[in-house]
């Protein structure tokens, strides 16, 4: 017996009906079984609002303004009726339902034909229906969606309407967690909520739940086997819980771990199957390719392995010297045009911190050091592809020392992960394997500053053969010394980058000058002659940058971070009128205070 629509119909009234996660549970177990097997996948999807499952990137896309359309052709009265009935009723299901029922009402009054005898639509039917609008693309495919819809409205029944305009719009909103449908597919399938471990570990691996309802329901729970990762399928991330000092987290994690920089851009999870195309998964599974065809080309000629899953976090990198930029430069890739320029403007790199599946071998149940040791196997490092940069510490001082280098270096602080036997990959569970260690504020720089460039590196890419950085620092008066605060790539103009050469022709030296201290080591040396003024995000303790060395804290100097060119070069200032090493360090004080 094939499944009518009106059935799954009345399951949504059901569920629209109540918010208790217990009760929506019972409804589903009902339906899950009496629903045929063969169209359980398609009712599962459907009930998420959804056709298929959220990786594959197909989706209904049908606007507001051709849903209106298509129901003034379903019942055949005037657009402008429908869009004011929307304006007063806010939902475009609703005017169906409404119109529809409307109509209905006067063809039964005009014909006395009672109830029409129409065929009753089934699951089947209206998932075909929208899988076709969902698929046409291209030249007439706006005609060919109005069509299609107005005519699937045509033979449905107002209450139906409802429901798949709803649908089309994206606007199901049931409220069904994924998780309840876990809870009802297992109730519902073997009898208690005693298998729903293992039909969560087959989620989390294949992130299909129609595919798993459909082979709960033909083999039972034999048939789910033991579920493994597979190229193509996205895996549901496993996430970090938080805590906030170096000492919980040891205390936490058995007193040693692995601590990983926490970069600041969009996490991604490279798959790679025998097929050879690498496909791209957001921490939200979906398919990301199109904003990052250059992030996919540089995963499939940097790793080794024929077929992989890896994950790694997407970072922007500033072209000329490869330097980390702030996490919303990225988000020019999100832009739905202009992917090429953007792609120019802010080229990406990759830093990888996972590995869950090489060549056919499951490494998600193996403890997280030899996944990191697999990892760096099938990965040729560059520039632009590398491992996430990791250190194993054993007490809050290095683990500390390495936040702060974390944080100058632009990332927004550590994920520790356990070192331990159980170390594996908790897919789609938030755990204390791993312990994200953030900021618990930012604030931005009120104030510029003048600094003084000590050092320079070459630049690469557009920059190479120029002067791409500038090492700068602030005066400390009372030792007549210049104490290195950060390094400057961005805020100048190519011409300037052209000439920074000549700028500093005159100044450049063999060594460190004697009157600066740096613990950096730049391509070059110079005599500290020229000011810049500098605006930052933030100042940050830092354990490479010498200005403010110990005075907040023993062993760390003070950053800039995020150091930007204004584009005022003070050449009325000289060196020693620079901005002080004591204002520096106020200026941090007063920004931790605005914090508190
Ligand atoms: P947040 O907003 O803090 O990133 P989240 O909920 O997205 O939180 P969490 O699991 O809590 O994710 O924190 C870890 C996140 O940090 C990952 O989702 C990933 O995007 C990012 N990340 C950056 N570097 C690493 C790394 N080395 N290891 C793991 N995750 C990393």
């Amino acid at each position: 017996m094939p499944l009518l629509y009106a059935d799954l119909v009345e399951v949504y009234d059901r569920l629209s009906s109540t918010t208790k996660r217990l009760e929506m549970t019972e409804i589903l177990v009902d339906f899950f079984k009496r629903c045929p097997s063969g169209v359980i996948d398609k009712a599962v999807y459907l009930t998420q609002g959804r056709l298929y499952p959220e990786f594959i990137p197909l989706e209904l896309g049908v606007a507001d303004r051709l849903i209106a359309r298509s129901i003034s052709q379903a019942v055949a009265v005037p657009e402008s009726e429908v869009t004011s009935l929307y304006k007063k009723l806010g939902d475009l299901g609703k005017v169906a339902e409404n119109l529809l029922a409307k109509g209905k009402k006067q063809v039964t009054l005009q014909f006395f034909s009672g109830d029409r005898s129409r065929e009753k639509l089934t699951v089947e039917e209206v998932y075909k229906v929208l899988d076709r609008i969902a698929r046409s693309q291209g030249e007439g495919s706006q005609e060919e969606k109005l069509r299609l819809l107005s005519d699937l409205l045509r033979d449905s029944s107002p209450r139906e309407a409802l429901y798949i305009i709803r649908t089309v719009s994206g606007a199901m909103r049931l409220g069904v967690a994924d998780m309840t449908i876990l809870d009802a597919l297992s109730i519902a399938f073997a009898g208690s909520k005693d298998a729903r471990e293992a039909i969560e570990r087959a989620y989390n691996l294949t992130s299909d739940l129609g595919a798993i309802a459909k082979s709960l329901a033909t083999g039972g729970l034999a048939s789910l086997g033991e579920a493994k990762p597979e190229p193509g399928r996205p895996i549901r991330p496993m996430l970090a819980e938080r805590l906030s000092t170096p000492e919980e987290i040891l205390e936490k994690i058995g007193g040693k771990c692995a601590v990983e920089y926490k970069y600041d851009g969009e996490r991604v999870q490279i798959h790679r199957g025998d097929d050879g195309n690498v496909k791209l998964f957001s921490r939200r599974l979906e398919n990301i390719n199109g904003h990052y065809p250059d992030v996919a080309e540089l995963a499939s000629r940097s790793i080794s392995s024929k077929t992989f899953i890896v994950e790694g976090e997407i970072v922007a990198v500033d072209q000329s010297t490869g330097e980390m930029l702030p996490f919303q430069e990225l988000m020019h890739r999100r832009r739905k045009y202009g992917v090429e320029e953007a792609m120019q403007a802010y080229p990406a790199a990759l830093r990888l911190f996972d590995a869950l599946y090489a060549d056919g071998r499951d490494l998600t149940l193996e403890p997280y050091p030899a996944r990191r040791k697999a990892l760096e196997g099938m990965t040729t490092e560059s520039e632009r592809i590398s491992l996430a940069t990791q250190r194993v510490v054993d007490n809050p001082r290095s683990l500390e020392e390495f936040f702060e280098e974390a944080i100058s270096e632009g990332c927004e602080g550590l994920v520790a992960k356990s070192l331990g036997s159980s170390s594996i990959y908790k897919a789609g569970a938030r755990g204390w394997l791993w312990i994200k260690y953030k900021r618990d504020y930012k604030s931005e720089m009120q104030d510029s500053v003048d600094l003084v460039a000590v050092g320079a590196y070459w630049g690469t890419g557009r920059r190479a053969g120029n002067i791409g950085t500038l090492l700068l620092a602030a005066y400390d008066p009372g030792e007549d010394m210049f104490r290195t605060v950060c390094k400057c790539s961005t805020g100048f103009s190519d011409e300037e980058i052209r000439n920074m050469r000549s700028i500093f022709e005159k100044s450049i030296i063999m060594h460190r000058h004697a009157r600066v201290d740096s613990k950096l080591n730049p391509d070059i040396w110079i005599t500290p002659s020229k000011v810049l003024e500098i605006r930052g995000a933030e100042i940050t303790l830092s354990p490479i940058h010498t200005c403010g060395m110990g005075t907040i804290r023993e062993g760390s100097g003070l950053a800039i971070r995020f150091p930007r060119f204004t584009g005022k070069w003070r050449d009325e200032k000289a060196p020693e009128d620079a901005t002080t090493v004591q204002e520096i360090v106020e200026m941090y004080r007063r920004q931790l205070k605005k914090v508190e």
